[in-house]
């Protein structure tokens, strides 16, 4: 069913936000890459080292988070305002293009703010649960973690 997916695909690529927030907040690693699909992903990281334990605590504290029950707020602001934001674009490389004006910023209220065009559900527990189910090394740096969304 279309509505289904379309939801599926919201809850997951939600997820990857949480994800990501707590990888850079934790971490402080970069978003080197991603896919999804509805409920099961993948997002890479530039991690130099993974720590032991590093799978688990991932998964704890992005429960943590849905747990929290987060509001996720969507607003556009100017280039200029937009990139006063300390680390707003979570990517190694800056994927907004010189040419837009303004700019679409997704917001964990107290996790994770970004630039970002996709759709969201409106609180971080709509999510439903995050399996971190493979941390895999895929070179130099190069971390693919492989996630599953649950009900
Ligand atoms: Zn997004």
């Amino acid at each position: 069913m279309a509505d289904e997916r379309r939801s599926a695909l919201m809850r997951t690529h939600s997820g990857l936000h949480v994800l990501c927030g707590v990888v850079f907040r934790d971490y402080g690693c970069l978003v080197t890459g991603g896919n999804m699909d509805p409920l099961s992903a993948r997002m890479d990281f530039n991690l130099p080292e993974v720590p032991p334990g590093f799978k688990e605590a991932v998964e704890h504290a992005c429960n943590a988070e849905i747990a929290a029950d987060r509001r996720i707020d969507v607003r556009v602001l100017p280039r200029t305002e937009a990139f006063a934001i300390p680390d707003i674009v979570r990517t190694a490389t800056n994927l907004v293009p010189e040419s837009v004006q303004d700019v679409r910023i997704v917001d964990i209220v107290g996790l994770d703010t970004q630039a970002d065009g996709g759709t969201h559900v409106a609180s971080t527990k709509q999510i439903g649960r995050i399996e971190v189910a493979k941390v895999e090394s895929k070179g130099r740096g190069f971390r693919r973690l492989r996630i599953r969304v649950a009900d």
